[in-house]
């Protein structure tokens, strides 16, 4: 699609930048958003662990990504006047915009999707099962290999999880890459966890430099599906970055939210988050 800039010459490291730049740069070509939240704010690294299911390792936070380049396009800027940002509801835990974070949980908390399907392997809600599929085809016409390690998620199973991430690195560590339960975007069955088949950096803040992430980062927004937690948006999303993790939304909302320039669902639709618990 003609909102994705393909540079002449693209190194590995180089297309980690340009897929960056493209939400990182809109976001910074906006006004009057970026101030509402304190960015770019220093975030204590948590203790080093070992990988454990479904959730994600802590993340030393390095400096923030180069913002130069990826200016809207006229296109998109007009995408971005006309969009109806009321379409969907951001409150329904069905909506493909519902906006789940440490400040709105799921409501009511043991929501569970009328109809989920399973695809690669993890089960999605079927309303984001075809743009899935539609990524997944695409990834193997360009050659890349990914593979889904985690999909939809019980507030049981998600009570689990961040059971023992507490266990290992206590709640305030805990809560800085796992969602307590009922807060999980995992629970809608909008969000997935990606991975490469070799599995070399599965959860890892490396599968950002991977091939598989770097594509995703790329063309994941193409499909509709949106990079949650961004290296350069920890304060607005309240988590460390996860290259791995991505929420369906549908392709419109994410080609307006690139047109806005706002990089986070809380940003684009006026929506409180940040790393406190409501
Ligand atoms: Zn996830």
């Amino acid at each position: 699609m003609s909102r994705h800039r393909t540079p002449s010459s693209v190194t590995r490291r180089g297309a980690l930048v340009v897929g960056a730049a493209w939400v990182v740069g809109a976001f910074a070509a906006s006004s009057g958003v970026s101030g509402r939240w304190s960015r770019g704010a220093p975030v204590t690294a948590a203790p080093p662990e070992a990988l454990v299911s479904a959730q994600a390792p802590p993340t030393p936070v390095g400096p923030a990504p180069s913002t130069a380049g990826a200016d809207p396009s006229p296109t998109s800027a007009t995408t971005a006047a006309t969009f109806d940002r009321s379409a969907h509801s951001t409150s329904e835990a069905a909506s493909p915009w519902v906006v789940v974070n440490k400040q709105h949980p799921i409501v009511p908390s043991d929501y569970e999707p009328a109809q989920v399907v399973r695809v690669a392997g993890e089960l999605v809600s079927a309303a984001a099962a075809p743009d899935l599929e539609a990524l997944l085809a695409h990834s193997r016409d360009d050659g890349v290999a990914l593979t889904l390690v985690s999909g939809f998620r019980t507030f049981d199973y998600q009570e689990q999880v961040h059971r023992r991430s507490v266990a290992r690195n206590g709640q305030a560590g805990a809560d800085r890459y796992s969602a307590r339960a009922g807060h999980s975007e995992h629970q809608t069955g909008l969000a997935v966890d990606f991975s490469s088949a070799d599995g070399r950096a599965t959860l890892s803040p490396r599968f950002g430099q991977t091939d598989e992430g770097l594509w995703l980062a790329e063309h994941a927004g193409e499909h509709g599906w949106l990079l949650r937690y961004t290296e350069t948006d920890q304060a607005v999303t309240g988590y460390n970055p996860e290259p791995w993790h991505f929420r369906w939304v549908g392709a419109e909302l994410v080609a307006a939210m690139v047109a806005a320039g706002t990089p986070t669902l809380e940003q684009f639709f006026g929506v409180s988050g940040g790393p406190d618990y409501a």
